[in-house]
């Protein structure tokens, strides 16, 4: 029987913060139970922004990896790996660019997007433009039916499988057109009511201790018209109520919603609350971070281990490519 295999990626941001979690990790958790999966680090990604100044990225992919593994992904079910150590993503990425129009990377909205919100950067570059095409050439590498994306997401993969069709019409049927598969993706906003992002500094940490947990959800923005403690409050426009939302059981979200709206709780209190049940929550993710931390070497071996099984996967592929493309070359000696 053929296996479905699922993929995806993420830059190598540092440590995971519960956006991050709620929006993809927990999804993979889930999806490795169902799919042959493969996740990767794409810290080639992070050079198409960040090329100026990539000190970051190798202790990032350390926290990104330690984080998935103590969030619950395992390396006996998925595989782990880091995009740069599976040459063949490049190659494959030369290969695809030789028959791609250029007009389809410079329509894509986020190039122009992306150029104009990070003015901070010298985005022209071929890299940046390419991405996209670095993208499919994660995707298709493994011949993955699937990527996990949000509802508004399903955009971007619409690029990858134009260019999937293209090569397939070219050369024959090697790559299946990548499917978007939706995921349920929980919002998580920041602690100041925006979308949770580095970027705004307003997160929360996967494995922050209680200490900070209690210290953050404190500044937590909450329904802006209540202004003094009897003021009736209401759930539906309140940031931290979001958080009830992920994290609490249905019994005490309906207790919190009818209490705030007769004010028989304050802000103040709720806050503990909260704090106390997201602590016990991320108890067990911090605790696996910890032991992670305590010997390094685990988190570098299973993404080593990862490399192994990825470039497998990705080497069977590109001898496929080369063929179709005629550059198989099979009397010269490997
Ligand atoms: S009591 Fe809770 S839900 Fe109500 S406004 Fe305050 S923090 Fe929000």
């Amino acid at each position: 029987m053929q296996e479905t295999i699922v993929l995806s990626g993420l830059r190598p941001t540092g440590r995971v913060h519960l956006g991050n979690y709620f929006g993809a990790i927990r999804n993979w958790v889930r999806l490795q139970d169902q799919y042959r999966c493969f996740f990767f680090v794409a810290d080639w990604h992070a050079l198409t922004s960040d090329y100026a100044d990539p000190s970051n990225i190798e202790r990032s992919t350390f926290d990104a990896v330690a984080d998935w593994v103590a969030a619950g992904l395992d390396p006996a079910k998925s595989v782990i790996f880091l995009q740069s150590q599976v040459k063949e993503h490049a190659e494959l990425h030369l290969l695809l660019s030789m028959v791609t129009p250029l007009p389809w990377l410079e329509r894509v909205p986020t190039f122009k997007d992306q150029q104009q919100q990070l003015t901070d950067k010298d985005l022209n570059t071929y890299g940046f433009l390419g991405y996209p095409l670095l993208q499919t050439a994660d995707i298709i590498v493994y011949r993955a039916n699937f990527v996990p994306v949000g509802e508004d997401q399903a955009a971007h993969l619409e690029i990858s499988r134009e260019i999937t069709r293209r090569f397939n019409f070219m050369y024959g049927p090697v790559f299946p057109e990548p499917q978007a598969l939706f995921t349920e993706a929980s919002k998580v906003p920041g602690l100041d009511g925006r979308k949770m992002s580095k970027s705004y500094g307003n997160t929360i940490s996967l494995t922050a201790s209680a200490d900070e947990i209690r210290t953050l959800i404190s500044t937590m923005f909450t329904d802006p018209n209540r202004v003094r403690r009897k003021d009736p409050g209401n759930p539906d426009i309140c940031n931290l109520y979001q958080f009830h939302r992920l994290f609490s059981s249905p019994e005490l979200q309906a207790r919190i919603d009818t209490d705030c709206r007769s004010a028989a709780i304050g802000c103040v209190e709720d806050k503990k609350l909260l704090a106390d049940i997201v602590i016990e929550a991320l108890a067990p993710i911090r605790k696996r971070r910890e032991e992670l931390d305590r010997d390094p070497s685990l988190v570098w071996d299973i993404l080593a281990a990862g490399n192994v099984k990825a470039r497998e996967r990705a080497a069977e592929t590109l001898e496929l490519t080369r063929a179709a493309m005629k550059l198989a070359f099979r009397e010269l000696p490997r």
